[in-house]
């Protein structure tokens, strides 16, 4: 019998993120429904220039899972504090704001790929923002 599940999660690899990641997945009662795809910078990893060895294999994978999940949906979850930003900012000095203009760029480019590939496939985007006590594990 095939079953089908709900989504891909793309997400960062940031240690101090996956128990926040599997939280916030349980809470919107996707445990055990969603294939995982997780990479530096999340969608940074599978837009940015700097990142383009990645970009195939995400969507190879992503095309497995709807074949093999038939899943309907990709969840994409970014931080705040990214290691991948802080690469793709370079030199730039990096603050809040600059980090999340970076993220938002790379939303809008994926979404744009993402939806003439599957346009019957949903998007969905969010971007967590680390507060204190995580900070205090750095
Ligand atoms: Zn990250």
């Amino acid at each position: 019998m095939k079953i089908n599940y709900e989504a891909m999660v793309l997400s960062c690899i940031d240690p101090r993120f996956q128990p926040i990641v599997y939280e916030y997945l349980k809470n919107k009662k996707l445990k055990g429904k969603y294939s995982s795809f997780t990479v530096a910078g999340s969608s940074l990893g599978v837009t940015a220039n700097k990142f383009k060895k990645w970009h195939k294999t995400f969507w190879d994978n992503f095309e497995a899972s709807v074949k093999l999940h038939n899943i309907k949906k990709l969840i994409v979850i970014n931080h705040q504090d990214c290691g991948a930003a802080k690469i793709i900012n370079g030199k730039k000095e990096f603050n809040k704001e600059n980090e999340k203009k970076i993220h938002i760029e790379s939303f809008i480019k994926l979404k744009k790929i993402f939806k003439n590939k599957y346009p019957s496939l949903d998007f969905e985007f969010k971007f967590i923002e680390l507060n204190k006590r995580i900070k205090r594990f750095k």
